[in-house]
């Protein structure tokens, strides 16, 4: 039997002498893995489809449990991805974070289609705040979004406030004085909150802010997944 799904290629894993398995974010049957043969013979025909941020529609055939890719139609292949380093990698950590939080058998369809707006933003953009501000959105997709209103325990405003905690087992900022959570920034704080659309201080937002922000979610994401973002942390250093 054969399917057709709209997909996004988050990772490709070496399997025998010329085949891949690939990862695969789909519109339709959430986060699935699929074969993929010959792709690594010179001249394979589906080698795109093998390729880091491929946006295709994939046409896989099912035998029992497991699925192989046996044809593909390119929707974008991305390519501006590939000729800027710090975009490369900003988009490597996306796909490892997609990956990272969540499961098979689970509906990403909002996931996916931001996966894809995220790519196209970072192909014309400023790729940092595009990926924060999808990290964000991940999260809360996968059920551990990171609270950005007033202290939980004494319920002051924080959006002035130049130290703060951040509570990772609850994923919260606190004030200073509450809670036992790691020392974190105000500017870190007012970030995130402009990347979330939220109101914030605008004089808290430092040229080093988005790094400082993309620093906790590196440290974040794999607490609560138990994955390390190794393209997060390349990208950090790069930036
Ligand atoms: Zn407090």
């Amino acid at each position: 039997m054969e399917v057709k799904v709209n997909a996004v290629m988050l990772r490709a894993t070496d399997y025998k002498e010329n085949d891949k398995i690939l990862t695969l974010l789909t519109a339709e049957k959430g986060k699935i893995t699929a074969g993929i043969r010959g792709v690594k013979k010179a001249g394979a025909k589906l080698k795109f489809a093998a390729q880091p941020f491929c946006f295709a529609e994939y046409v896989l055939a099912r035998t029992g449990e497991r699925y192989t890719v046996v044809g593909a139609s390119e929707n974008e292949s991305f390519y501006d991805l590939r000729t800027d380093i710090n975009k490369f990698y900003a988009a490597c950590a996306a796909m490892e974070a997609a990956d990272a939080l969540t499961y098979e058998g689970e509906d990403c369809s909002r996931l996916f289609s931001s996966t894809v707006r995220l790519l196209s933003q970072i192909c014309v953009g400023d790729e940092r705040s595009a990926l924060i501000s999808y990290l964000l959105e991940a999260l809360r997709y996968a059920g551990y979004g990171i609270s950005l209103e007033n202290c939980p325990y004494c319920r002051k405003e924080l959006i002035n406030e130049n130290i703060l905690r951040f509570d990772f087992p609850a994923g919260v900022f606190t004030c200073r004085d509450c809670g036992d959570g790691e020392m974190a920034s105000g500017v870190t704080y007012n970030v995130m909150r402009k990347l979330s659309s939220k109101p914030f201080a605008e004089e808290f937002i430092t040229p080093d802010g988005e790094k400082r922000a993309l620093r906790i979610l590196r440290e974040y994401i794999p607490y609560k997944t138990g994955s390390a973002l190794k393209s997060l942390a390349e990208y950090i250093r790069l930036i």
